[in-house]
């Protein structure tokens, strides 16, 4: 190579370097402004377990200096407190993988993630934490909580004292239906099955809210449901009970897997289904209904297919809602709750729950159920 073409590679790797160079102070500059600004405290350890470095909001957060603390053991937290933080960081030293847990830091609760940081040998010598403060957030996911207890219990209460007097209601008027129909005008007699069957609504309702109030209440426990035997008896219940009766309307299409769950929980998710899929049909028409299950190491998915009227693609997810219903109770009886009793129970099994239709064409809910429970 000539000296004039060496003198030109050299000022081309010159200027290689040069652009290397602003890139990285450039990055420099950013990660500076990232560790000043974050809302979040961020600091950095050594393996001794001393502070190197700590941005802004750790300074303003405990209330400390960066020149009070850095070099130091972390002087803001209680000997309780160091313990815990201690432990985790000698976990993060010994894997060499980045963890995070909650901890208690003064009045205040933080996630703390921490990540190790390696030397050239690949030996993690530093730990980069990062606090989130999470105390507001648990408070008003507790708030949440207590608010929604409130309301289950207030339903289950309101439905439960219902209960009884609209099954007195109904059975009163189906005595003076039964017993005095001679002394009844067409009049009187109309008004009175029309009490009758507004007390059976209204029982049914009731039945039905405190079903849907008392999912996912008290202990549950998951257990090996053989999902082949159990369907054959929600099918067997629910073709009992739309009328008119049908002559096995269900099929249950095999193999159908072992499948992990809450059995009283499932029934309720399966019997609705299958009850709906046989009622939504067109007038004149026989309900066919397919089951089939697909499963891999993760989930197991059952996909309950139907004949009938199917639903308007807007309307998809709204029929999950409570007294979401398409139709008049005179064309399909129903509550509008059963499809928010099954959304309750999928996901009290951590599972979801979706429909895929066409008016006219049938539908097809899908429910999707984790492999394993915690
Ligand atoms: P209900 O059956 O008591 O009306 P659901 O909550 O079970 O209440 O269902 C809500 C609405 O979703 C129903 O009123 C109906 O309009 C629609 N729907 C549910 N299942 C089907 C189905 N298989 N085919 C067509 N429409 C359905």
């Amino acid at each position: 190579m000539s000296l004039a073409e060496e003198i030109v590679q050299l000022r081309n790797s010159l200027a290689d370097r040069e652009r290397t160079i602003e890139k990285l102070s450039e990055k420099a500059k950013w990660l500076d402004l990232i560790f000043d600004y974050a809302p979040i405290n961020i600091y950095i350890k050594n393996s001794s377990g001393c502070l190197i470095s700590v941005n802004k909001e750790f300074e303003k957060n405990f209330s400390i200096k960066a020149e009070q603390i850095v070099g130091n053991f972390p002087l803001h937290l209680s000997e309780e407190e160091l313990k815990i933080a201690q432990e985790h960081d000698q976990r993060i030293f010994a894997s060499g993988i980045a963890s995070e847990q909650e901890e208690t830091i003064g009045e205040r609760i933080y996630r703390v993630i921490k990540h190790p940081v390696f030397d050239t040998q690949g030996n993690p010598t530093q730990i980069i934490g990062f606090d989130v403060d999470i105390t507001d957030l648990n408070r008003s996911r507790q708030e949440l909580m207590d608010r929604n207890r409130e309301l289950e219990a207030f339903s289950y209460t309101v439905a439960h004292d219902l209960k009884a007097p609209a099954r007195r209601i109904k059975a009163f008027a189906d005595m003076l239906v039964e017993g005095h129909r001679s002394n009844l005008s067409p009049e009187a007699f109309e008004i009175l099955e029309n009490i009758g069957s507004s007390a059976w609504q209204m029982s049914k309702l009731v039945d039905d809210l405190l079903k849907m109030s008392q999912i996912g209440t008290g202990e549950i426990s998951f257990e090996t449901i053989d999902l082949t035997s159990f369907l054959q008896e929600m099918a067997r219940e629910a073709s009992h009970t739309n009328l008119p009766v049908y002559e096995n309307p269900i099929q249950l299409v095999a193999p159908l897997p072992l499948i992990v769950g809450h059995s009283l929980t499932l029934k309720l998710v399966f019997r609705n289904l299958f009850e709906n899929a046989i009622k939504f049909i067109t007038p004149g028409t026989s309900p066919s209904v397919r089951v089939t299950a697909e499963q891999n190491e993760d989930y197991c998915t059952i996909a309950v297919k139907d004949n009938g009227i199917g639903i308007d693609e807007k309307q998809l997810d709204d029929i999950f809602g409570i007294f979401k219903r398409l139709h008049s109770g005179d064309t399909y009886p129903g509550t509008g709750i059963g499809l928010a009793i099954v959304k309750k129970g999928v996901k009290v099994h951590n599972g979801s729950v979706w429909v895929e239709s066409r008016p006219g064409c049938g539908s097809t809910f899908y429910v999707r159920l984790p492999q394993n429970q915690p």
